[in-house]
């Protein structure tokens, strides 16, 4: 049993604010400590199911913010950006099950910080129907058959999960009360549920199907700014569909991936255009 972990900062347990997520700001050290812990109890959880390995990629901002130090040693760490799979990086098709821990809801939905990969897209759909993270990342796990056999994070995240990933354990770490406010469990406890919705997951992994990728992939993001849509809509096979909407039919989730990590880089671009030399994004 080969276990991949991809994990996020904004779901984990005790984290709500802008100030804890992003580097430099004076909540962050405390969070990369929350961050950390819940991706040792996540490992911890796989290896006391019977595990035999698990590759951890740091899937949140600049992807360093687990302390390596203190990260239990039988795991292997992907860190650093930019990697082409973003918060799939590393996955294989010689991994047996998926685990999403620390994860965050969609752009446009009520969860805690609830954005799609940039807090600058409006919205993210994919054929049609507002995708969060977790909705993608398991479309490439399930390219390659991996199925997806744990989201942790707020009310809202684990809400969309069990819709959309039928047999996939939950750990809800908190309640939404705003996008900067939460009713979170205590750090200790947080982790407690991971280790036991981790080791769940692992146990039943025979029994989730990998996520079905469709036929189609048709991706729209509503982009911040006119600039940014005009940005976006250079990208060769993008069409302008709207003042700040740009589509694209693509030919696999590693594709909607890459789509999506350009239009990032294309949404703060088109920002820093319109806010001018003063303002930094
Ligand atoms: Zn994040």
């Amino acid at each position: 049993m080969k276990v991949y972990l991809s994990i996020d900062m904004e779901g984990v347990g005790g984290i709500a604010t802008m100030d804890q997520i992003v580097r430099g700001g004076h909540g962050y050290p405390r969070a990369q400590q929350l961050m950390t812990a819940e991706a040792n109890a996540a490992i911890a959880g796989a290896f006391d199911a019977g595990a035999e390995s698990v590759l951890v990629n740091d899937s949140h901002g600049t992807m360093d913010n687990l302390i390596h130090s203190e990260l239990d040693p039988r795991a292997r760490l992907i860190f650093g950006s930019p990697k082409l799979q973003c918060m799939a990086e590393g996955i294989s098709a010689d991994h047996d099950l998926a685990l999403f821990v620390g994860y965050h809801a969609p752009s446009g939905s009520r969860g805690v910080m609830a954005h799609t990969y940039s807090g600058y897209f409006t919205e993210v759909r994919l054929n049609g129907e507002p995708v969060g993270e977790a909705e993608i990342n398991a479309l490439l796990a399930g390219a390659l058959e991996v199925p997806v056999g744990l989201v942790s994070g707020d009310d809202v995240t684990c809400d969309l999960a069990e819709r959309g990933f039928p047999g996939v354990t939950t750990v809800q770490t908190k309640v939404a009360h705003g996008f900067n406010a939460a009713d979170s469990l205590a750090p200790s406890a947080s982790c407690h549920a991971v280790r036991e919705g981790a080791a769940r997951a692992v146990r039943r992994a025979h029994e989730i199907r990998p996520t079905a990728v469709p036929d189609r992939l048709h991706l729209a993001i509503d982009m911040p700014t006119i600039a940014s849509a005009e940005l976006a809509e250079a990208i060769p096979g993008a069409r302008r569909t709207g003042a700040r909407t740009v589509e694209r039919d693509l030919d696999s989730p590693s594709d909607v991936i890459g789509m999506v990590t350009v239009s990032y880089q294309l949404a703060n671009q088109g920002l820093r255009s319109m806010l001018g030399p003063l303002h930094r994004v």
